[in-house]
């Protein structure tokens, strides 16, 4: 059976860097990568760009881009269930229920977030129902001492070949292998808001769409 990858996010912008992962997570495992962006939490103003914006730029940053596809399901079902939070566990159960006990199902993350996985929703249970594939990210290093509770969790999970991915449905951890990428949302928003030079850190589509709709402060010149 195929695997199936997923990678969520904010996208607050769409950034050179997760482009470049989520690239370089297609051509290391040779599958499509579903690219999903969270809904708006409930009850609060969106931080940037509202779920439609960011959506938006996702799908110009994807093109017709081989390999890389848009999945809106975080959005369709906050559109569902008005106020309920988007939890990545409740996204997974959900691909579950679609595609079966058996189906290899991977999340892609960066590292701070792969550091952070305690403090996610539910997080115990999200190596029962997904692998993870992680990107190395400046500053959240992997080697370092790692909290012992996540430590604990994610011992014996490495995997040592692509292969083992695709021979269980969830459970293991990859590491990505691409270059560090030192792009982030915040860091594009606050150059954007200080009127320093950003576009190029954005697909040119992008970077158009912010002008545009004068997204994050930005003024056309
Ligand atoms: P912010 O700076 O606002 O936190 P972000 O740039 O991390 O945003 P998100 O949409 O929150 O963007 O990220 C989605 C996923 O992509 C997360 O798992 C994050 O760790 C990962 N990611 C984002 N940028 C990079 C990067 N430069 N290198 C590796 N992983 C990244």
């Amino acid at each position: 059976m195929g695997l199936r990858i997923y990678y969520g996010g904010t996208f607050d912008p769409v950034h050179m860097g997760h482009l470049a992962i989520a690239r370089a997570a297609r051509d290391q495992l040779q599958v499509a990568v579903r690219l999903l962006p969270a809904a708006d939490p409930p009850h609060r103003a969106a931080p940037g760009a509202d779920a439609a914006q960011r959506l938006a730029m996702l799908a110009l940053a994807i093109g017709d881009e081989p390999g890389l596809l848009l999945d809106r399901r975080e959005l369709d079902r906050a559109e569902r269930t008005p106020g309920v939070p988007s939890y990545t566990v409740d996204t997974l159960r959900e691909l579950r229920a679609e595609l079966g006990p058996r189906q290899p199902i991977a999340w892609l993350v960066g590292a701070d977030s792969l550091l952070a996985l305690p403090s996610w929703h539910q997080w115990a249970s999200l190596f029962d129902l997904a692998h993870f594939i992680v990107a190395d990210r400046p500053g959240s290093p992997l080697a370092d001492t790692l909290d012992p509770v996540l430590a604990q969790a994610l011992d014996g999970r490495w995997a040592s070949h692509e292969r083992e991915l695709f021979n269980a449905p969830a459970g293991r951890l990859l590491r990505l292998q691409a270059p560090l990428r030192e792009e982030s949302a915040t860091a594009v928003r606050a150059q954007i808001a200080a009127g320093g030079p950003w576009q190029s850190l954005l697909p040119e589509p992008v970077a158009g769409y912010i002008l545009d709709h004068r997204l994050y402060g930005a003024t056309p010149s």
